[in-house]
């Protein structure tokens, strides 16, 4: 996904290679270049901005005596303020005291929210914990067979609105995704399973009506974690969507769907740093183990390696 910015950032450091120390016009120029690589990388412009500001005031200010040569102080500046928009440290799943842990998932269709569902309550499996999925996605005619369908993959039982799958049994009419979601937890309550994952709808693009039923769902739900879902091609709309979606349905987390593709890696720069909610996971498949915990640093890692 980074290859290209990656490439970028290489070649301007090594610009920099040998120097004894940098002027202010070194310094001007390889922020200049870092710049634009990360808006050609599709990376928000004022996350660019800040970004640009923050390495040349720390680059300025590097010392020339040290373990470190300027390159190299300059290079450990950039990935250090990677890391810092990224998120910073890792943040993983804020388990209820008392369970079940009520995580929501919500973003646009097609984001990968049910494929994350599976991924999400199959990990949680092999931890031991013993997860059920809830299908209030209702728009979709076939959401709820393909919820089931993972869930299956996975091993784990699905709560919906239909008759045919496992522990489906919700007073909720099939057009009422707030019941389906209300009696879904209350089912894992009585079931006593340890964790129960919402899947919602979502639709092609920020729509007022689908933000709404989020925000209802979330009223009644009450969930430990929302995590937002976010294909990570989307580029330049990913600042718009996740915004959107901070402010109709508000998110604890963020999973970047999609990490496997060949885009250019600017949606995954910026979310984190807008909405100011942390990266939790990342989807880089469309198997069940193609999920990750998202750490920061190694994503910043990577992007300079
Ligand atoms: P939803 O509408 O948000 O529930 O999205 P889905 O989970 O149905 O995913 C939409 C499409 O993207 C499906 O064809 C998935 O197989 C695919 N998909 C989901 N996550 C990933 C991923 O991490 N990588 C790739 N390559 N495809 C994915």
């Amino acid at each position: 996904m980074f290859n290209s910015l990656s490439d970028r950032l290489t070649a301007t450091f090594k610009n920099l290679r040998g120097r004894g120390r940098l002027s202010e016009a070194d310094i001007d120029a390889t922020v200049r270049e870092i710049r634009r690589a990360l808006l050609d990388a599709d990376v928000a412009v004022p996350v660019v901005r800040e970004f640009a500001a923050a390495v040349r005031e720390r680059a300025l200010g590097v010392e020339v005596s040290g373990a470190l040569n300027p390159a190299q102080q300059v290079v450990k500046i950039v990935n250090e303020e990677l890391v810092e928009i990224l998120g910073g440290a890792t943040r993983t799943l804020q388990l209820a005291k008392v369970p079940p842990t009520v995580i929501m998932l919500a973003g646009l269709q097609g984001a990968g929210k049910t494929t994350l569902a599976g991924k999400l309550a199959h990990a949680l499996k092999q931890q031991g914990h013993t997860p059920v999925l809830v299908a209030a996605d209702l728009q979709r005619p076939n959401a709820v067979t393909q919820l089931s369908v993972v869930a299956e993959r996975a091993g784990v039982p699905v709560f919906a609105p239909h008759p045919g799958n496992q522990g489906a049994e919700t007073d909720a009419v099939i057009g009422d995704p707030v019941g389906v979601a209300r009696d879904g937890v209350a089912y894992a309550r009585e079931k006593q399973h340890d964790v129960v994952i919402v899947d919602t709808a979502g639709r092609l693009g920020v729509d007022a009506v689908l933000m709404q039923q989020a925000s209802d769902i979330r009223s009644a739900i009450s969930p430990d974690e929302v995590l937002f879902v976010i294909d990570a091609m989307i580029g330049q709309d990913a600042v718009n969507t996740a915004t959107a979606f901070l402010e109709g349905v508000d998110f604890t987390g963020v999973v970047l769907s999609k990490l496997d593709g060949d885009a250019r890696g600017g949606a995954a720069l910026s979310v984190a740093k807008v909405t100011g909610r942390p990266i939790m996971f990342a989807s880089t498949g469309e198997k069940l183990t193609d999920f990750e915990v998202f750490h920061p640093d190694r994503m910043a890692g990577r992007i300079l390696d």
